[in-house]
């Protein structure tokens, strides 16, 4: 099936926050991009969070039910994240929030994850040339869900929840994580809403230089 609209952002600087975003309306019409699981395995692979082969895997092994349902838990595990997000960004996050976390810690145990030793890709300084890297069988769907969980975990446990905001357009709901180095980063994206946000200002400012033309001279 072709998909029609907008392709997913990944413009957060955090695929958690990415993942929030997967919901949006940057044009003012709400644009779900997990509304199925074959949705869910093209924002997964979009991602790079999942290769194209097991994508495929899954579409051809399982009823598009199963993946759908999938699909469900995957918008509820959002919208659960969602609503720590909305709580603690902006603050450094800290022991209190551990009982919030109870869903994802529930989700976590379910997880048949292993670990192995591998060479560490050559770009990297490390003080060994050996890297200990996840990785997990996925066979079933259910498991989509524990990659996600993944970057969640990451986001919660690695980045500073003082730089996690959402994008100053006050109709706009994108999240991002402000890794620039003054920490100023105002928008989702420039020319999603930064480039609207300074024609409206420059409309403002030319609005009020006008004003003061007219009763200087009249
Ligand atoms: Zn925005």
């Amino acid at each position: 099936m072709v998909k029609l609209g907008p392709e997913p952002f990944f413009i957060a600087g955090h695929l958690a926050l990415d993942f929030l975003n997967s919901i949006a309306a940057p044009q003012g019409e709400s644009i779900e991009w997990l509304s199925s699981g074959s949705d869910l395995l093209d924002w997964l692979k979009s991602a790079r969070m999942l290769d194209f082969e097991i994508a495929q895997r899954f579409q051809t092994e399982n009823s598009s039910n199963t993946l759908d349902a999938v699909a469900k838990e995957v918008r509820h595990l959002r919208e659960w994240l969602r609503g720590f997000i909305t709580r603690h960004a902006g603050h450094r996050i800290n022991l209190s929030v551990l009982a919030e976390l109870e869903p994802l810690n529930c989700l976590l145990e379910q997880d048949q994850a292993f670990q192995q030793i591998e060479a560490a890709s050559s770009e990297q300084e490390a003080a060994s040339a050996l890297v200990c890297k996840k990785h997990r069988h996925l066979k079933q769907p259910e498991q989509l869900r524990q990659i996600i969980a993944d970057e969640i975990v990451n986001c919660v446990c690695n980045v500073d929840f003082r730089l996690i905001r959402r994008c100053e357009n006050p109709t706009c709901t994108l999240w991002f994580y402000d890794t620039t180095k003054s920490h100023a980063r105002r928008w989702c994206s420039m020319s999603l809403c930064g480039n609207r946000a300074k024609a409206a200002a420059y409309r403002i400012r030319a609005k009020q230089v006008m004003d003061t033309f007219d009763e200087r001279t009249f």
